[in-house]
């Protein structure tokens, strides 16, 4: 799925990691945190069976009906499970059962006895079963989904929604609604047969055979997958949505949204069928099943996940029609990582969660397959350097293997087998070639459709299908951990002409963390032109030397970028400015832009990335030239800020007004800050220029901020980015526009954001205190998670208690309650030493390990920020949404 992962997700997109690293987005990203936690966790935490279980039977067929009770957010469901055994002797038949009630139970037609034990519900058979004998199972229930199936619908903050059911099955949920196996070792086809009011559309997974009339002005959708898959892709949505239907290849394509939002079609799915010719073509197999559908749903739990033939998205990641164009490839890296799972993950699937990475990594590699067909080379190249320059940092992830069975910390699991699994997939494309590995994919796909797969059916696949070995390639990079951190010095000798490189690999080689065995492309350049000299390095350290004509002017070590790896090459600046400038590879010169940005007092260093930012010829360096510039932070540098507000891009520019929020406040900094607010053609530039704005504490930003809050925008960009920066801005004089906006009444999203906001306002006021105190005994998600939160925050002893009694009622989801924890005990810690301890998201770069509490906390914290990038590289590009004006 597309991550990361939970119910009010609203954010899991764009909780990127690599966004996330910018100061300029920190703020937003944790605000999102906050509101994300939940969905994230239900799901990660669930995937907690590393290994298979072992089957009595074999599901063939499940034919399952569901009837509603809204106003109970009730389930009444029958469902029969068609199945054979599978050894001798089986006595009885489990099915996984939480959260339901059975009414009765009938194998081959006669009632029969059942118990539930510990979230299984037994059904016992009249005598020992022999070997392949063929069982029908008929199961009545009712229930009150806790997770799995869940309700979306009007209520006092947001009167007018759109009434919604949907479900989420991915890691183990689906049997919170149907009693079934559920784990990914089996496949079944399935019927959903689903009895809802007359004016709702359904949407499920294969094919549609019937719509009828049902009593009490119901109709009854039944719908059929023909060809087997693994339970937690079985999945509908139900309720008041809107439809435009196409065709591909002859096959139904169809894109539902919300009631009332159509208009979000267009923009956001408009590249849907180019995908479904790329990826049939370039996977060597046809897109493989019954229909394409892809709803849009409030509150999702992931930005998507890839229910077969029926994928299921976060309407906060569609496309408002008035903002597109604000983000660099609008929905694309969502919608292409979801369609890309149809082959990988759903035709083809990982047996146990220990395999996830055959899912997950495939489907991020795919999405930047799509981003390098569709926007170029340059683009994905820009990509797989930031998912690098996030994911070498993380220690925690860096010394877990992609394929690890201890994955009872799923936070850190999950991080790998999405960005660094792609990574390694884009890896051993550089080392097969193309031919050799799409030959390979297409192998695999061929050899495994519809079939449960480990890693060693990749390594055959691939192997079969070049004359590669790649047990070393695997070894290092899937069950290895770590990846290479390289320190790099050259030196020339003008008599010899010759370069010599002393390369160390200095990464600490314990546990699964190796050296590492790689072939590097070394690129020299002379007054003559560039050569290439390709090496493998092997050992801890090494030198190499290279025969030169003159003089070396450029030494690229790793040209472009293709292993994944962390470099620290010292360069003078002259060199890194050549760099800079001439580096053919976005990578190159985005390594130089990085490098320049931590060397001060160097006029020419400024003027250098001044000239970047404004006209390199791709916008990604441009934006990191700006984000170098913001670091270096001089009087110099903020004069070329200003001067790229003329990039063309929105995001680009964003970047920019991002950037000023940083700079020591000035009057010619606020006064074009101001003006962008006013007459910026995209939303989240001026929704940024309303956050740097409050940063500098620009005069009368409190005005300008309340006027924002009733200026109408798409989606609420401008109010949100008002209510963000209002936290932000921490003047006395927002308190009261904060606490009104909190209050029930007004949407829930506006209302998470301004709770955000009231954790960084006006700490001594035991008033506000008590109202986020309140808001904890609230049921939305957003609204609990925000208050816990923003409690943390203030510091006010007065919160222990409640947070604690939160705790104690056990209603938090999985993995929440321990950063619960931590807030209680950073709540006591500040209270008792008086030592201040906050979580400014500012502080969250602090990785080193300190003795107090709360690097617990901001370790916990970053790791739900590494997890909620889950989706991939590409989701990061939604990043205008983490956007001051646009997040959340
Ligand atoms: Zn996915």
């Amino acid at each position: 799925m597309n991550s990361s992962k939970n119910r009010s997700r609203r954010s899991l997109a764009r909780l990127w990691a690599g966004s996330l690293a910018r100061s300029a987005v920190r703020s937003c990203a944790l605000a999102a945190t906050v509101t994300a936690l939940a969905a994230i966790f239900a799901l990660s935490a669930r995937a907690d069976r590393p290994y298979a279980p072992s089957r009595d039977y074999d599901l063939q067929n499940v034919r399952v009906s569901l009837r509603f009770d809204l106003d109970q957010r009730k389930v009444m469901g029958e469902v029969t499970h068609t199945l054979s055994t599978l050894h001798e002797g089986v006595t009885h038949l489990d099915f996984d059962c939480a959260d339901l009630s059975i009414l009765g139970t009938r194998v081959n037609g006669k009632d029969a006895t059942y118990q539930l034990i510990d979230n299984k519900l037994r059904v016992a058979l009249a005598q020992p079963a022999k070997s392949g004998q063929l069982f029908e199972v008929n199961i009545r229930y009712e229930g009150k989904p806790a997770t799995g199936l869940f309700f979306i619908l009007p209520d006092k903050d947001d009167p007018n929604r759109a009434k919604e059911i949907w479900t989420q099955g991915e890691a183990e949920d689906t049997h919170h609604y149907i009693p079934i196996y559920d784990y990914p070792n089996d496949r079944t086809t399935s019927e959903i047969i689903l009895t809802v009011p007359a004016d709702w559309l359904t949407i499920s997974n294969g094919k549609l055979v019937s719509v009828q009339e049902a009593a009490g002005g119901l109709k009854t959708w039944t719908w059929r997958q023909s060809l087997p898959v693994s339970t937690y892709l079985i999945s509908f949505v139900a309720g008041q949505y809107e439809a435009k239907k196409d065709t591909w290849r002859n096959l139904p394509v169809t894109y539902n949204v919300p009631r009332g939002t159509a208009d979000t079609i267009d923009s956001t799915f408009s590249h849907t069928k180019q995908m479904l010719d790329f990826f049939s073509q370039r996977f060597g197999m046809a897109y493989p099943w019954e229909q394409y559908a892809q709803t849009a749903v409030d509150d999702f739990v992931a930005s998507g996940m890839e229910n077969v033939s029926a994928t299921t998205l976060a309407t906060r990641d569609m496309i408002h029609p008035e903002m597109a164009g604000e983000r660099p490839e609008a929905a694309d890296g969502l919608i292409s990582h979801e369609l890309t799972h149809q082959w990988f993950g759903d035709l083809v699937t990982c047996k146990d969660w220990t395999n996830t990475w055959l899912n997950e990594g495939f489907a991020t590699f795919g999405a930047t397959l799509w981003e390098e067909h569709f926007y170029g080379a340059d683009a994905a190249a820009y990509s797989y350097w930031r998912d690098q320059n996030d994911w070498m940092p993380s220690h925690e992830l860096y010394s877990i293997p992609i394929v690890t069975r201890n994955i009872s910390d799923s936070v850190e699991y999950v991080g790998n087998v999405y960005d660094k699994a792609g990574w390694v997939l884009h890896m051993l494309r550089e080392k097969l070639g193309d031919d050799a590995f799409f030959r390979g994919l297409k192998r695999y796909l061929e050899t495994n459709r519809l079939q449960n797969v480990v890693t060693a059916d990749l390594v055959k696949a691939m192997e079969e299908s070049s004359s590669a070995n790649v047990d070393l390639f695997f070894d290092q990079w899937i069950y290895g951990a770590g990846a290479p951190r390289f320190l790099v010095s050259s030196s020339y000798d003008a008599e010899a002409k010759k370069v010599t490189l002393d390369v160390k690999q200095t990464q600490k080689v314990e546990g699964h963390v190796g050296l590492f065995h790689v072939p590097i492309d070394v690129a020299i350049t002379t007054e003559h032109g560039e050569k290439i000299f390709p090496i493998v390095v092997s050992r801890e350290n090494e030198s190499f030397s290279f025969p030169v004509d003159s003089a070396p002017l450029m030494v690229l070590f790793d040209k472009g970028d293709k292993i994944l790896k962390s470099l620290d090459f010292q360069k003078s600046p002259e060199e890194w400015i050549r760099q800079l400038k001439t580096a053919s590879d976005v990578p190159d010169r985005a390594d130089a832009a990085l490098a320049l940005g931590n060397i001060r007092d160097n006029e020419a260093i400024a003027r250098a990335l001044g000239d970047a930012a404004r006209s390199d010829r791709f916008w990604g360096v441009r934006e990191e030239a700006i984000h170098a510039l913001g670091h270096l932070n001089s009087p110099a540098a903020r004069k070329e800020v200003l001067s790229a507000l003329a990039n063309e891009q929105p995001w680009v520019r964003q970047a920019a007004v991002d950037q000023l929020g940083h700079f020591s406040a000035d009057d010619e900094s606020i006064k074009r800050l101001e003006s962008i607010y006013k007459n910026d053609k995209a939303y989240s530039v001026r929704g940024a220029a309303l956050q740097s704005l409050a940063e500098e504490k620009a005069p009368d930003a409190d005005k300008l901020l309340e006027k924002a809050l009733l200026t109408p925008s798409p989606n609420n960009i401008l109010q949100r980015a008002s209510l963000r920066a209002m936290g932000t801005l921490a003047d006395q004089t927002v308190v009261s526009t904060l606490m009104e906006w909190s209050s029930p009444g007004h949407p829930s999203a506006l209302r998470s954001i301004a709770i955000n906001s009231l954790g960084h306002v006006d700490l001594k006021n035991h008033d506000i205190t008590s109202r986020l105190i309140a808001y904890l005994s609230e049921s939305s998600f957003d609204i609990r998670y925000a208050s816990i939160f923003a409690l943390g925050r203030r510091g006010d002893p007065a919160a222990i208690e409640p947070l604690e009694a939160l705790l104690k009622t056990g209603e938090l989801s999985i993995s929440v309650p321990h950063a619960v924890e931590g807030l209680i005990e950073q709540l006591k810690a500040k209270n008792s030493k008086g030592r201040e301890v906050s979580l400014d998201p500012k502080t969250i770069d602090t990785r080193a390990p300190s003795a107090n509490g709360n690097q617990v906390v901001l370790d916990r914290l970053d790791r739900l920020e590494q997890q909620m990038s889950d989706v991939n590289s590409h989701l990061r590009k939604i990043e205008a949404a983490l956007s001051p004006g646009k997040s959340d």
